[in-house]
């Protein structure tokens, strides 16, 4: 009996009264085992203690110990079945014995497991080391971990255009090779944003940060997330807070603000130039409507809405660099129509290169909110 692999599965749940052994049928385990293994034979011990944090199970044998995340049975939303996934991969990192693997196991549900946020998410665990036991029964399609951060970018955006309300972290690039990762620390995100983390440092050398916007209330990332985080090496966590934003933002007419690039992010999605299209996303810059310098010397409102004037994201467009400045320069301008206007100087070989780099004459609709308009407006001081 000593020589057959061993499961230990906490029996129960956070938040609902029936036990994991009534769902881990023998049956189950019997096929983990062997996938993993090739044993048919195990011994298990439900232990009652506490709740199962990652619904998961360890597996232990001959030296070895494997992790193995559960899908969810009860087919909720998203957030629901792919939230366990991440703090089983924290407990396979916390573990210290070499000899260890982390796998995920389908349970029959009546759920869809093939939606596209699902099949990124499976994409996203395959590119962090997650190994998939029983993926072809369930899934139709192929399964292929990311080979590149522009992969999962690309991935993410596509996954982004289907579902608007989906998201609640960002990945995008910015000079230097950096590649940002933009979070909210409530919730299912700070485990998202740890598998991101995790993912990328799989595939990519070059260095990463974390930028954790912090509501006024709200913690950080858990220390165990930023333990496991700062144990791979090249990715940095980087805290903002309201306090943070405010004294940059007294300091700073050029307002380098991470809220302010997460709220773009949220609103227009990744980096690509309103006035052009390029989508290199080191050369590509949140460009403010209503400037930070004019919303510094407005007068009659207090430091907190100028602080929330230039953090919103409704204020601004992403720009590439020389559109950026050719903004800021008013070299080109933009009416509350969208219409997009060469400054009537511009003559020649200028102008021919401005119509010619210039290729969206009117910003799209979506950019055209309420709001943007009012942004506008002050911008170019007009009267309602
Ligand atoms: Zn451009």
């Amino acid at each position: 009996m000593m020589n057959l692999p061993h499961f230990t599965i906490k029996n129960r749940f956070q938040k609902r009264p029936d036990l994991y052994q009534d769902i881990l049928t023998p049956h189950i385990l019997a096929d983990v085992c062997q996938r993993i293994t090739g044993e048919i034979e195990y011994t298990c011990t439900f232990d009652n203690s506490g709740y199962n944090k990652g619904r998961m199970a360890v597996l232990q044998y001959r030296g070895g110990v494997s992790y193995i995340s559960f899908s969810d049975t009860e087919s909720a939303g998203r957030n629901a079945s792919m939230q366990s996934v991440p703090s089983a991969l924290m407990s396979y990192y916390e573990e210290m014995r070499p000899q260890k693997q982390i796998y995920f196991y389908f349970l029959p549900s009546t759920g869809n497991h093939e939606t596209s946020y699902f099949y990124f998410m499976y994409r996203l665990m395959l590119t962090a080391g997650v190994k998939f036991l029983n993926h072809n029964d369930f899934l139709t399609q192929p399964l292929h971990p990311f080979n590149s951060v522009e992969d999962v970018i690309s991935a993410r955006n596509i996954n982004r255009e289907r579902n608007q309300s989906n998201n609640s972290s960002y990945v995008t690039k910015s000079n230097n090779h950096v590649i940002q990762i933009f979070g909210k620390t409530y919730g299912a995100n700070k485990y998202e944003t740890t598998l991101f983390c995790i993912a990328f440092s799989q595939i990519s050398t070059s260095k990463i940060e974390l930028y954790q916007i912090c509501e006024q209330d709200l913690k950080a990332i858990p220390q165990r997330c930023s333990n496991v985080i700062n144990s791979l090496g090249n990715v940095k966590i980087i805290q903002t807070d309201l306090v943070m934003e405010r004294n940059n933002f007294e300091r700073n007419d050029s307002l380098r603000s991470p809220r302010y690039i997460y709220n773009l992010l949220a609103r227009l999605g990744a980096k690509k130039c309103a006035l052009c299209g390029c989508e290199i996303p080191e050369i590509i810059q949140g460009a403010h409507i209503w400037p930070v310098a004019a919303i510094k010397r407005e007068a009659g409102i207090t430091l907190e809405q100028k602080l929330k004037y230039a953090t919103d994201g409704s204020n601004g467009i992403w720009l590439c660099e020389n559109h950026h400045k050719m903004l800021d320069e008013d070299i080109i301008t933009i009416d509350v129509s969208g219409n997009v206007r060469c400054r009537a100087d511009m003559k020649g070989a200028n102008k021919v290169f401005i119509d010619w780099s210039t290729t969206t004459k009117k910003l799209a609709p979506e950019i055209m909110t309420a709001s943007f308009k009012t942004y506008l407006k002050k911008r170019y001081i007009l009267s309602a």
